[in-house]
């Protein structure tokens, strides 16, 4: 039987991450540092909330943008915490913010459109786009210490512009927008008629003394701004899929609908244990991460590796191009010769970089770094 399928989804290809994770598991390795997985378990405070739900009989079919309690609860914990101005009829429950960035990139693009995407990036958003029939517009930032310049963004503006990603922190580098990055977006979009989609996922996994500013903080672009962000990161609930997204209703109205015709709800016994997560203080883990992170900053700069310090995530992407090799081959010896699983830089869109999780355990990390510095002992600098 010939099959025709839609064209869009033949062009995605599945996560590289998970492609080469997977393939290490095959090849039995020994040490992963390759997934954002938190070691942590989910506290158990949500894990009873999440029961005691469950014995209320808390599983019907809930209301398509998230219980009401919930939506409640982000609102008032944005508004503490953040210093963001949403009401709960402008939060809308997803399942991750996988699908609060989905929902939100089905509800913007059309055929043709361009979204700026400042690489390196979690290439999620690339896939969607591609599903849409929009294109993405990869705008590398790996020469200016991950930051965004106005040249960089005149260069890759059009009148076909629709949306720009701002993930900040940054998944892979670790960096966190700083004020000048803002600004010039800021001014960029501002007489533009384009959306900014803020990732915000690892917002409160951030080791700067003060809680840096972020792009949602603008108000006078607030009509155009649409917040993701997710519950997995910092409660160590990945496996729960819980996210949200954020913005004027006049979107949320429309991004409803693929939501509901996607997926329904989030789960509604899950949403009640996320209501005990926003009460829940991640500093302990947050603390355990900025430990790990000056450490393996340390080893890396000690090997040589020219590396930016990441200022938020569990992430850190140092630089592979003084050894000459792709950043597929760097991991794949590496996979090889000390069974070590890192994640090349171009499944990030940055060819010139290697991303380190270290979000496992400490005696992981450990002996994983002790067979790196062996491995690029060996390789011709
Ligand atoms: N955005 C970024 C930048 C991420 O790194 C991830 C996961 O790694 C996600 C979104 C998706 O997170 P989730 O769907 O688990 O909420």
């Amino acid at each position: 039987m010939a099959v025709t399928l839609n064209e869009n989804i033949q062009k995605i290809e599945t996560s590289l991450i998970r492609r080469f994770n997977d393939m290490a598991v095959k090849q039995n390795a020994e040490l992963f540092l390759t997934l954002g997985e938190p070691a942590f378990d989910t506290p158990a405070s949500v894990k009873e909330a999440c029961v005691k739900a469950l014995y209320e009989n808390k599983t019907h079919y809930g209301p398509n943008t998230g219980i009401k309690e919930l939506r409640e609860a982000v609102a008032e914990f944005e508004r503490k915490k953040n210093h963001l101005d949403y009401t709960a009829d402008e939060v809308m429950i997803t399942n991750g913010s996988t699908e609060a960035l989905t929902a939100t990139l089905f509800t913007l693009l059309n055929p043709g459109d361009e979204v700026i995407i400042p690489t390196p990036a979690f290439l999620l958003y690339e896939m969607i786009i591609t599903y849409t029939g929009a294109k993405a517009v990869f705008m590398d930032m790996s020469e200016n210490d991950f930051q965004i310049s106005k040249e960089m963004l005149s260069k890759h503006l059009t009148d076909k512009t629709k949306a720009i990603i701002l993930t900040s922190p940054n998944n892979p580098s670790g960096t966190i927008f700083n004020e000048e990055t803002l600004k010039t977006v800021h001014d960029a979009v501002k007489d533009r008629d384009i959306f900014v989609i803020c990732d915000e996922c690892y917002n409160q996994l951030v080791y700067t003394k003060e809680q840096p500013k972020s792009f949602c903080h603008f108000k006078d672009l607030r009509d155009k701004i649409i917040v993701c962000q997710s519950f997995s990161k910092p409660y160590a609930m990945t496996g729960w899929r819980l996210g949200y997204m954020m913005a004027p209703e006049y979107i949320i109205k429309h991004a409803m609908k693929a939501h509901q015709f996607m997926t329904v709800s989030a789960g509604t016994f899950i949403q009640y244990a996320g209501i005990e997560a926003l009460d829940f203080d991640p500093s302990e883990f947050r603390e355990v991460y900025r430990r790990r992170r000056d450490y393996v900053y340390d080893r890396l700069v000690k090997m040589g590796f020219d590396v930016v310090k990441p200022d938020g995530t569990f992430y850190i992407f140092p630089s592979i191009k003084k050894f000459g090799l792709s950043s597929y081959e760097f991991c794949e010896r590496l996979l090889k010769e000390q069974s070590v699983v890192i994640i090349p830089g171009i499944a990030f869109g940055s060819e010139g970089n290697v991303r380190i999780s270290f979000c496992v355990d400490d005696k992981v990390i450990e002996k994983a770094l002790d067979r790196l510095e062996v491995f690029v002992k060996g390789l011709k600098k």
